[in-house]
């Protein structure tokens, strides 16, 4: 048996169950077998019956006796099962399952787990799970040992994604160690083979504590050495012509500075410094800038393309959206023409879809501006001295590959506002040099942030109609999600349809409402954002889709619903939508939960404006052992590793180095096949 055997090769599996996994990008048994639990059930303690007590969880290995429905008041059913053993017989009870009588009867052979209650007079056991048994003395999978838990992701049932995995480990023979044997024996890692078998089916919770560190160590090692050989192939590449550095371009390029309407902060001068430094070598800057919105990451990049320009040098400059090429667009040029820089004024070119420009016009222009599809215009890739990427998640690695293959390599900077950690920055994307810009342009109003209490709904309703009336404020209004599932989120979640009809009847008849979300095209989520920019709604009712957007200097409110569904970035991240004109901006949080620990967050929240600050807070309250949720953090999908165990990042950070100091990496086939892996994965997300 391989591993790399097509799931389809499972035994007594259904196509259904198949089609399933396979949607879920799971095709191997490889894929199957690192689909990893988030926790476990402890049934490991089989007892005879005579000896239970009450308040045990406890695994009975018996003989069904008899099998019963039973029919209670209001319809509603019970199935009791008669369980014996040798010491003595138990009730089994259920409730509103018949079809379990189907499942489970006399004379089968049944291994069930669950809670020891008292049943009237007599200790009875309320079952959590069960299995039925061929013999009494076969293995149980779902019962009678420290039991996997998964997440139910697409219809599968954790029983059944455990059944095929429990198949897979059981017969899969021996998985070869990727690791050189000195770098698992220094780091006192558990074996490739006994940590697939123990992270799945743990033999105790110290084994399955090993596996998963063994796992977590070895993604994070991966990441890394694909992040230290990046920078490696890096540090070897160089530009086509160094940038000069002359008297005069210097002269130019202060007098462009001193010219801005402004001062530049001191953190804004400090990355410029940074960025100019990188341009004026031979090698090919990767800097990435950090700062929150309204930090002013744009004007450095403007001096960065600038500084290109002098030196006879194209810049293109990729936004993630054709809007928001627009808006920079108008943004540096505007730079450029309030500034007296003479007549050395680089020409401006907007390149989008709906603004085509002529080959000639893209050969004589010094700084294109446009969407991601820049790379595959007719330009003259030898002129490209620096490429500005803004608001990437994933710093370029999409635009890197794609620069490599027209064999240029111009100075690279990208640029985000998210908020990500610097740790988490130095583990994952070492290969970038870092600038950050932690400092607001001054005269900021920092928006007040408030979690409104529940009675406080109407009210805060009616101040909004006043905002809207008095000052000719307009509103975002964002919901978690725009169809309602029908699980159990069904009460606290107000979808969007539903939200906006019920404020354009019920709650705002008197003002203009639109709608937005992610099902719309492109096309007409930008028409809808330039309405609302142009002031034909007064509310705009919208998914998370609006989290990276245009800016609309007349929305100062923003109101939150089921804010606590959100991460602390994303939430910053939608904050970022107000505040970005002259007025005191304000986000209202609304909640429907009672948990203490996700109001508390949103108290935080409120009381913070530094967007690092609340990731590190993110990362810290998840803790190293808290495995639930982080895979979607949005700075990288890890499977396994926690990002808040910075040990755990030190030791896979050094054995990196010293793997790559004493090792060949072409001898370490698996290891490279990994990295391929990483690569698809991260062009293909990008
Ligand atoms: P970012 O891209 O980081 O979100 P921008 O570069 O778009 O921010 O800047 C936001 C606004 O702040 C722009 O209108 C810009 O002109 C202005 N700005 C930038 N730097 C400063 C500064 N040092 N002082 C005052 N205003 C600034
Ligand atoms: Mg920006």
């Amino acid at each position: 048996m391989l591993l790399q055997s097509p799931i389809e090769n499972l035994p007594n599996t259904s196509s259904i169950t198949i089609r399933k996994l396979k949607e879920l990008e799971i095709n191997s048994y490889w894929d199957l077998i690192n689909y990893f639990p988030y926790r476990y059930e402890n049934y490991s303690m089989v007892s005879a019956i005579n000896k239970i007590q009450m308040g045990e969880v406890v695994t009975i290995k018996g003989q069904i006796k008899e099998a019963k429905n039973i029919y209670t008041r209001r319809s509603l059913t019970m199935q009791k099962i008669k369980l014996i053993d040798s010491t003595g017989s138990l009730d089994l009870t259920w409730y509103n399952q018949p079809y379990l009588l189907r499942i489970l009867k006399a004379e089968d052979y049944l291994s069930v787990s669950g809670l020891v209650t008292r049943f009237k007079y007599e200790l009875g056991l309320e079952p959590k799970d069960f299995e039925v048994l061929k013999n009494i003395n076969d293995e149980t999978i779902h019962t009678g040992r420290i039991v996997p838990v998964y997440s139910e992701k697409n219809g599968l049932s954790a029983k059944t994604i455990r059944s095929k995995i429990h198949y897979i480990v059981k017969n899969i023979g021996e998985i070869a160690e990727i690791l050189p044997t000195d770098v698992v024996g220094f780091n006192n890692l558990v074996d490739q083979q006994n940590a697939y078998k123990n992270i799945h089916f743990p033999s105790s919770f110290a084994m399955s504590y090993k596996a998963r560190e063994r796992l977590a160590f070895e993604e994070l090692f991966v990441i890394m050495l694909s992040t230290a050989l990046i920078r490696r192939e890096w540090d070897g590449e160089k530009i086509t012509q160094r940038f000069d550095n002359s008297a005069t371009i210097l002269k130019k390029l202060n007098q462009f500075i001193s010219d801005l309407p402004f001062r530049l902060t001191t953190a804004q001068k400090k990355a410029t410094g940074e960025i100019l430094d990188d341009m004026r070598k031979i090698k090919p800057m990767n800097r990435f800038l950090q700062g929150e919105v309204g930090s002013g990451k744009t004007v450095v990049a403007a001096i960065a393309s600038y500084f290109a320009y002098l030196n006879g040098f194209q810049s293109l400059f990729m936004a993630p959206t054709e809007i928001l090429a627009g808006q920079h667009f108008q943004t540096i040029r505007t730079m450029f023409q309030t500034s007296g820089v003479g007549k050395a004024v680089p020409k401006l070119c907007l390149l989008t879809s709906s603004n085509r420009v002529k080959k000639s016009g893209l050969v004589s222009a010094d700084i294109i501006i446009g969407t991601q599809a820049l790379l595959n215009e007719k330009i003259d890739f030898g002129r490209v001295g620096l490429v500005i990427v803004d608001e990437q998640h994933r710093f370029g690695v999409k635009q890197r590959a794609m620069l490599k293959d027209k064999a240029v390599n111009p100075h690279l900077l990208t640029m985000t506002a998210t908020p990500i950690p610097r740790t988490v920055l130095l583990t994952l994307y070492g290969e970038l040099d870092l600038s950050v810009i932690d400092e607001m342009p001054v005269g900021r109003i920092p928006i007040k942030t408030y979690l409104v209490p529940k009675e406080k709904r109407k009210s805060a309703y009616d101040w909004i109609r006043t905002q809207i009336k008095k000052n000719g404020t307009q509103i975002f209004v964002i919901c978690p999600m725009i169809e309602e599932s029908a699980v159990e989120t069904m009460q606290t979640l107000r979808a969007a349809k539903k939200e906006f009809e019920y404020l354009s009847k019920e709650v705002f008849p008197d003002l203009k409402i639109a709608l937005m979300h992610g099902k719309l095209k492109g096309v007409e989520k930008n028409l809808i954002m330039q309405d609302f920019k142009n002031k034909k709604s007064d509310i705009l009712v919208s998914t998370s889709v609006v989290e990276v957007g245009i800016d609309i200097p007349n929305a100062a409110i923003i109101l939150i619903e089921g804010a606590e569904r959100f991460g602390l970035a994303q939430l910053h991240q939608l904050r970022g939508r107000v505040g970005r004109g002259e007025k005191q901006s304000f986000c209202l949080l609304f909640s429907e939960s009672f948990d203490e620990k996700s109001l508390e967050r949103l108290k935080l929240f409120s009381k913070t404006t530094s967007g690092i600050q609340l990731a590190e807070y993110d990362l810290k309250i998840r803790g190293p052992g808290d495995i639930y949720g982080e895979k979607q953090s949005g700075y990288i999908n890890l499977k396994i590793a926690s990002l808040a165990d910075v040990n755990l990042i030190n030791k896979s950070k050094n054995a990196v180095s010293f793997f790559l100091e004493k090792y060949n990496i072409e001898d370490y086939q698996e290891i490279e096949n990994r990295l391929e892996e990483i690569k698809k994965k991260q062009i293909s997300r990008d």
